[in-house]
């Protein structure tokens, strides 16, 4: 039988429980996810790719249906070499929703058999990104609540210097 393979990008720059919460849910959906972490030019990010993907192979206990790969350029390149046809975004609040429904739409304009599959967050993560964690951490706040062990140390580890 074919596995079912969904595709979840995104900076990940690091790793948090909105995202975690996202791919749990998409493993209920799909047999596996490929976490793709994103090369932005506009998003210098505090983690290095290789950084990034340690963290978060380290936050999810070596579940074999996930894959975590990173990609340049466009996105629906990066779908279409790895054979999947669906993508997974997670919603926070509606300032979300103006850039997804643009990104969503560009990508099926550009390809029509890719599609973008939405999930709402859960109610206890609608106020965690990756970027309100870092200003937490920055200024010696406690992030236990956000981001997974691995994550919380390392982000100590690179604060603690400045
Ligand atoms: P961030 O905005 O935190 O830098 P990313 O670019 O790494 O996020 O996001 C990857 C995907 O995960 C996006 O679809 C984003 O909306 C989603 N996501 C990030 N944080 C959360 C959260 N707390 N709850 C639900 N989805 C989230």
């Amino acid at each position: 039988m074919k596995e079912t393979l969904a595709v979840y990008p995104g900076s990940f720059d690091p790793v948090t429980f909105g995202h975690l919460d996202i791919l749990t849910r998409g493993l209920e959906l799909f047999d596996k996810v490929i976490i793709a972490i994103a090369y932005n030019i506009e998003k210098q990010g505090l983690f290095t790719f290789e950084e990034r993907k340690d963290l978060i192979q380290q936050s999810i206990n070596g579940n074999n249906n996930v894959i975590i790969d990173s990609f340049d350029g466009l996105l629906i390149d990066y779908v279409k070499k790895v054979n999947a046809r669906f993508v997974i975004r997670g919603l926070r609040a509606m300032s979300d929703f103006e850039y997804e429904f643009q990104m969503a739409s560009i990508n099926r304009t550009l390809n029509p058999e890719m599609d973008t599959l939405f999930m709402m967050t859960s109610k206890d993560y609608f106020f965690i990104s990756s970027r309100t964690i870092k200003e937490v951490a920055a200024f010696h706040g406690s992030v236990t609540n956000f981001v997974p062990p691995p994550v919380e140390r390392r982000l100590k580890e690179i604060f603690e210097k400045r």
